[in-house]
């Protein structure tokens, strides 16, 4: 028999979006004793920086009717579930994608009970014609949305440890009935627990798991991570080590990104614009417009030479993107035409730094200072000026309104690489959030949610369904932690 330090009906493992609406739930609906252990000094995960979430038939999609871009209309659960299910190439888990399509409208509710007011629901990517109306944005974005559900956890009587990583479940008789943690004084505690639920945010920071999980081990020393250190994977390997299985896990959501910078520098904005982008070989090697999908842009970055791509504009094109604005957004990083009015300055400190872009008054000075071949790197800028005069590249058949010419001195590298957001391929789970476990029987006790559960995807974050990861921690923590509720409530009986 088990012994414990100290015992809970639930023990939810991180306290991101997915870990405190499962420990809100488990005690305010159910009343149960919870208690909520966070790795880092404060809970918020990167949920903090998410700026919007994804729900179907919400009430502010049917109070709104129609989404303010032209012709376009707000998606039905049966969409959702279909976009999904062929995103993924029907690799996505029927279960997991039903209860996503079922389930997130409810989170808007509950937010905006909590307070939270949404001030659109939109799509991600403006002209981008195949994402559904599903982005909902809330006030003061993820960071305000997490404070407000930290508030609401707290006030439902939720016991949140944090500093104290979880280390180890507690298996008795096939069942999880516990955890073996670490204090914030680094003593090992055994917590008893009826359920457990892992929400630990996914393995994005773990270099060796992208490298032994994802399908970019060859480049994986060239990407970049963006979410938050304590995200390494712990609560999957933790399911692992008792006999979890996992549901496709190697998709991660990557973001090209100009190097060291963050998403908001203008230069970061400048360098994701469909300029002529061209990989080490100093060739253009795909149609720029997939800039569009920050997804499938980095996708692409992440398998060439070096995991690098290098976008080049001329002068001209630097002034049009400070003046005009960016052709195309980043959500709320770069917002669609928003004047890149530091791009200048932050292009010349960069070129000063000299690592990550650089700037010269010729092509082929150019490309020997980025260190490419002269000669490729000066026919392809040579075709691209060709094609941009003629309105047409038969090339990668990129739309002419983003075709533009890199003529007028000075010229401008910004060498862009993959960024891993989070993980978004995880443990094998059903449509109650249970771990399945390699017996392809759910694991009594164990749950897992957010990007600690698999389901959603194939081998690309879905971006055609935008806000799908925020939408799934939330909702998923949920319904994991209603299932713990019912399923602690019969074996009392
Ligand atoms: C910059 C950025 C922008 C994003 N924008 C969006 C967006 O607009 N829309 C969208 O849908 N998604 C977005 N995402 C992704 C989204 O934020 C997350 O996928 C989702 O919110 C993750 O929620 P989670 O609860 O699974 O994980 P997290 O919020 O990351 O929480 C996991 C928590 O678990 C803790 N933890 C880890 N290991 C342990 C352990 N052993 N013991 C205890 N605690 C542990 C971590 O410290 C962390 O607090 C973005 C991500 C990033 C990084």
């Amino acid at each position: 028999m088990a012994t414990f330090d100290v015992e809970y009906d639930l023990v939810v493992v991180g306290g991101g979006g997915s870990g405190k609406m499962a420990a809100y739930i488990g005690a305010k609906e159910g009343g149960l004793a919870t208690a909520l252990l966070e790795k880092a000094p404060e809970t918020g995960g990167s949920s903090v920086f998410a700026e919007g979430q994804a729900a179907f038939e919400s009430s502010e999609q049917l109070a709104r009717k129609t989404p303010p871009t032209p012709g376009m209309h707000y998606p039905s659960r049966a969409e959702g579930y279909k976009r999904y299910i062929d995103y993924s190439h029907k690799r996505a888990n029927p279960d997991v994608v039903r209860m996503q399509v079922t389930h997130t409208a409810e989170t808007i509710d509950i937010m905006k009970s909590l307070g939270i007011v949404y001030t659109d629901v939109t799509i991600y990517a403006y002209e981008q014609p195949t994402e559904l109306n599903s982005f909902h944005r809330p006030d003061g974005l993820g960071a305000h949305m997490q404070e407000v559900l930290l508030q609401a956890t707290v006030d439902a009587g939720v016991d949140i440890f944090t500093s104290t990583p979880a280390k180890q479940l507690i298996v008795e008789d096939g069942k999880v009935v516990g955890v073996i943690a670490e204090d914030a004084d680094g003593k090992t505690i055994r917590i008893g627990a009826k359920a457990v639920v892992l929400a630990g945010g996914g393995f994005g920071g773990n270099l060796d798991m992208v490298r032994a999980h994802s399908r970019f081990a060859r480049n994986a020393d060239a990407l970049i991570y963006m979410g938050p250190e304590p995200n390494t994977g712990d609560t999957i390997n933790m399911a692992l080590a008792i006999g979890a299985d996992t549901w496709e896990m190697q998709p991660l959501m990557l973001v090209p990104v100009a190097k060291d910078k963050s998403l908001v520098a203008h230069i970061n904005g400048g360098g994701s614009q469909p300029v002529l982008w061209v990989n080490k070989t100093g060739q253009r090697y795909y149609d720029e417009h997939v800039a569009l999908s920050f997804a499938d842009a980095a996708n692409v970055i992440a398998i060439q030479p070096g995991g690098a791509s290098y976008s080049i504009m001329d002068q001209a094109t630097v002034q049009h993107l400070i003046d005009d604005g960016s052709d195309i957004g980043l959500g709320d990083f770069v917002k669609y035409h928003l004047p890149l009015t530091g791009l200048q300055t932050e292009l010349d400190e960069a070129v000063a730094e000299g690592d990550m872009a650089w700037k010269a008054d010729s092509i082929p000075e150019l490309a020997e200072a980025i260190g490419l071949d002269p000669e490729v790197f000066t026919a392809t800028v040579a075709l691209y000026n060709e094609f941009a005069e003629d309105g047409d590249d038969p090339l990668f058949y990129k739309d002419a309104k983003y075709l533009r010419p890199v003529k007028t001195a000075p010229f401008y590298a910004i060498e862009m690489r993959a960024a891993i957001l989070v993980s978004v391929g995880a443990l094998r789970v059903n449509g109650d959030l249970q771990v399945i476990g390699v017996d392809a029987k759910p694991i009594e006790g164990l749950y897992a949610v957010g990007m600690d559960a698999g389901g959603l995807f194939g081998d690309t974050y879905n971006l055609d369904v935008p806000g799908t990861a925020n939408g799934f921690a939330h909702a998923s923590g949920r319904v994991a932690a209603r299932h713990a509720i019912g399923a602690i409530k019969a074996a009392a009986v």
